[in-house]
């Protein structure tokens, strides 16, 4: 299972179905979430389109109810839409969703009261539940419900439609094809786009948790058939992943745009109108940072991990935070990344500009960026780090998360995956050319000490 060690991972508890995640695991587990939580609670229970999504939820509804607590059923919807209907409606929340893994995948993810995921110290305690099993127990006179909630998904859809001005996006029609991935936005994306009046079309929009099409990661090499469909077609490709948290954009050319691209173009729009704090992980691109700083704002980096930048977020007062991996925070509509949220952003911006994504990314200062990944054995990684360490001595150094180097306006970062026996290796530069050598030394360095230990 995707863990770093115990139940819950990067993401929440994650695993494949009936290998990890078996019936007696779902239900121990839900002993446990029932446990922590505080009694007599309503909890929002939401799932995304997987086969396996009714069988968790089965289990979860009722080992819940006999603790006494009061289920509210949302049925399928994206993780913002729990997220945000869990801080409206109830005491906690629980997604149902393994996001953009594969089918087979599942995973539950518990939300606050406050809409956020629950941070770490919440999941060690409900992890020593699930360790010593001692699970409470309710009488039968106060076994709890389950209500049907599953129209707050109108909720969610007209708050997104109040922060954004329909009007301008209404009257310049921008042309879209959108690819719900077969995931859990085929409800709520195609209805916002309906509501603003626009001319859309939709690819992979009906819920179909064997994600017949492509893998419901919305990478570049997932989406070249959406591409293909949208070259020449479209002003506009737009893709989600599988529980909708997340949002990529292809251009009217069918070019996917890198998330980091999306990311400056969002912190631009923000930061021209109001100055304040943009709050990102230490992994994208100075383009954020000298944007901001160009209309008097700041950056504060993070390490890697949507929740944590949405908590610095929320401790900073930030007027806005991503990834770039197409994870977008809007703190006017909650702090977790919502892809919804961030398509009708974009398509405002578009609209009111009366521009395109092609011309918004000319705007922008450039960076050219390098990725990869080498495995090293999880035992040999402090190792490899510490001579990293010997090697750049003398330089500026972020340690936030992994290892960054700075150079002027080149940096090289290498951090250890959260999930698996791998390095990351990221370096930026002002040109492709300077972007590639320090991405090669570094890699070499990692190799010849990999070939010493
Ligand atoms: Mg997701």
């Amino acid at each position: 299972m995707a863990s770093k060690g115990g139940l819950f991972g990067t993401n929440g508890i994650r695993g494949v179905v009936n290998q990890d995640l078996t019936p007696q695991f779902i239900t121990d587990v839900s002993l446990s979430i029932g446990t922590w939580a505080k009694e007599n609670s309503r909890i929002l229970v939401g799932m995304d389109t997987r086969v396996s999504g009714p069988f968790i939820k089965g289990i979860l509804h009722g080992v819940l109810i006999s603790m006494g607590h009061r289920v509210m059923d949302a049925g399928i919807l994206p993780t913002p839409a729990l997220q945000l209907l869990t801080h409206m409606y109830a005491d906690m929340g629980i997604m149902i969703t393994a996001s953009h893994n594969p089918p087979e995948y599942n995973g539950i993810k518990v939300i606050s009261g406050d809409g956020t995921e629950i941070d770490e110290s919440s999941e060690n305690e409900i992890e020593q539940i699930f360790m010593n099993k001692n699970f409470k127990r309710s009488s039968w006179k106060s076994i709890g419900n389950v209500i049907n909630t599953e129209g707050l998904n109108d909720v969610y859809v007209g708050r997104i439609l109040s922060l954004v001005r329909s009007d301008e996006i209404r009257n310049k029609r921008i042309h879209i094809l959108l690819d719900c991935s077969n995931g859990a936005s085929y409800g709520t994306s195609p209805r916002i786009l309906r509501e603003l009046g626009l001319a859309f079309d939709t690819v992979n929009c009906q819920p179909d948790g064997t994600f017949p099409s492509h893998p419901p990661e919305p990478k570049e090499e997932n989406l070249s058939g959406l591409s293909r469909l949208v070259r020449g077609n479209y002003d506009l490709g737009v893709a989600h992943d599988g529980d909708a948290d997340r949002v990529v954009f292809l251009d009217g050319q069918g070019k996917f745009i890198p998330g980091d691209k999306v990311l400056a173009i969002f912190t631009l729009e923000k930061v021209k109108r109001k100055i304040g704090t943009i709050v990102v992980p230490v992994s994208v691109s100075s383009a954020i940072e000298e944007i901001a700083k160009k209309y008097g704002s700041k950056v504060v980096y993070t390490r890697v991990g949507a929740p944590i930048v949405a908590r610095k977020m929320i401790e900073t007062g930030a007027i806005f935070g991503g990834e770039d991996n197409g994870g977008y925070i809007f703190p006017e509509m909650q702090y977790c990344r919502d892809g919804a949220m961030a398509l009708a952003k974009m398509l405002e911006i578009l609209s009111i500009e009366n521009t395109t994504i092609e011309e918004k990314i000319k705007e922008l200062p450039e960076y050219h960026n390098m990725k990869g990944t080498i495995r090293v054995e999880k035992n040999k990684i402090g190792n490899v780090m510490e001579k990293i360490l010997d090697y750049a001595r003398g330089k500026r150094i972020v340690d936030i998360d992994g290892i960054k180097i700075i150079e002027g306006e080149s940096w090289v970062l290498i951090r250890p995956s959260g999930t698996e026996p791998l390095l990351r290796i990221y370096s930026e530069a002002r040109d492709r050319s300077t972007a590639e050598k320090i991405f090669n030394e570094y890699r070499e360095l990692i190799e010849s000490i990999l070939r010493e230990i």
